[in-house]
């Protein structure tokens, strides 16, 4: 049986504690500690060096019976800001904060699930299957630490990352693939009052290029780009000779994501060189996108899991990028199964109770839907 009263608790622990990207530290500490009393053995990984961290991913593989799918359950510790000395306010259902800072329900919700759905399954003596925990490090800003997760030596049938909003049953089962880039616009510098002629004003080569771009915004309905930063000279009175602009392409096609990138880059380049000056570019696919079909066993998994829980399953798609999108790169089919948060990365942000209840029996159905199967 759920324990409503212990979830809770588990919740509000940790929300208390401080865990910024890269400085989940204390987070990790805490999080093994509760695995170790529970009676596992959990580990941390070497992210934290690979990373520039203060902890590495929290990984906890709890042997189950044999020949059952082999289950990997996931959410991230990192909160994004202003994530400082939380402090949650309890009112009936609804958990909040004070007003001035985020929740951290993303991802302390997934955490708390994952613990409660495991403790009250051993609690009433359910078998299930392998199960291997982790929890991950910067999912904000790069998913670094899913992106440094081994996974070569743990086998995994299904993996449910514990990291979405909306009704309790949906899950995210598309998601785009993400580019980023930095284009370094170079021109050249010059006194701007006596000899301005001499220079070439990368500044200019920015804009001008941005305002060419073949693509920016929505491209089409699975396709987006955006100039997010733009940063460049040194005084007023300087022609400027470097600007650097930074930006993302995200869709759901990857023959499409490399095209527009390449138009998009292209554009860049053409515009620079046109005024004589030119611009150095770094591209990175930061994560591949998925998409699980309708047949999918995961999603046949998920469906016994719905009729076992009585919760209905709602599948959709996502404009953003999970710890999910890594594993399903890897291969593993993974879908982000809602946890109930809400405003995340906002001030505003809340959870209820019962949607975390309900998000921890409907976790516990997946395993048992699970365990049915044979490997
Ligand atoms: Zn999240």
């Amino acid at each position: 049986m759920i324990n409503q009263q212990r979830l809770v608790n588990e919740f509000l622990s940790l929300v208390r504690i401080d865990s910024l990207t890269k400085k989940e530290r204390d987070m990790a500490d805490a999080l093994l500690k509760k695995l170790a009393d529970m009676g596992y053995e959990p580990y941390e990984d070497e992210t934290a060096g690979k990373i520039g961290g203060n902890a590495g991913n929290v990984i906890c593989r709890i042997k189950g019976e044999q020949g059952k799918p082999a289950l990997l359950l996931m959410a991230h510790m990192d909160t994004v800001v202003p994530g400082l000395n939380k402090k949650a306010v309890v009112e009936g259902d609804i958990i909040h904060t004070d007003g001035t800072t985020i929740l951290g329900g993303d991802d302390a919700a997934g955490i708390a699930v994952i613990l409660e759905t495991i403790r009250s399954l051993k609690e009433d003596g359910t078998p299930f299957g392998d199960i291997t925990i982790a929890f991950t490090v910067a999912e904000e800003g790069g998913l670094f630490g899913a992106r440094n997760l081994d996974l070569s030596k743990i086998p995994v049938d299904y993996a449910f990352i514990l990291d979405d909003g909306g009704p309790i049953g949906s899950v995210a089962v598309k998601a785009p693939y993400y580019n980023r880039f930095q284009a370094i616009f170079k021109g050249r510098a010059a006194h701007a009052g006596m000899e301005p002629e001499k220079g070439l004003n990368a500044i200019l080569l920015a804009s001008e290029a941005i305002a060419k771009m073949p693509h920016l915004g929505r491209i089409d309905e699975e396709s987006t780009s955006n100039i997010g930063i733009i940063q460049g000279g040194q005084a007023r009175n300087i022609v400027c000779d470097t600007c650097t602009v930074e930006g993302e392409v995200r869709s759901t096609q990857e023959e499409k994501i490399e095209r527009f990138t390449k138009e998009i880059l292209d554009s860049f380049r053409q515009s620079a060189e046109a005024r004589g000056g030119n611009v150095d570019i770094e591209l990175e696919r930061m994560y591949p996108g998925y998409h699980i079909k309708e047949d999918d066993p995961i999603i046949l998994l998920l469906k016994e899991a719905s009729r076992l829980s009585g919760i209905p399953l709602q599948m959709h798609a996502t404009g953003g990028g999970s710890d999910t999108n890594i594993i399903n790169g890897l291969g593993i089919p993974a879908v982000d199964v809602s946890v109930g948060m809400e405003k995340v990365h906002s001030t505003q942000e809340m959870i209820l109770i019962s949607d975390m209840v309900k998000a921890c029996e409907f976790l516990t159905a997946i395993i048992k839907a699970a365990y049915s199967y044979n490997r």
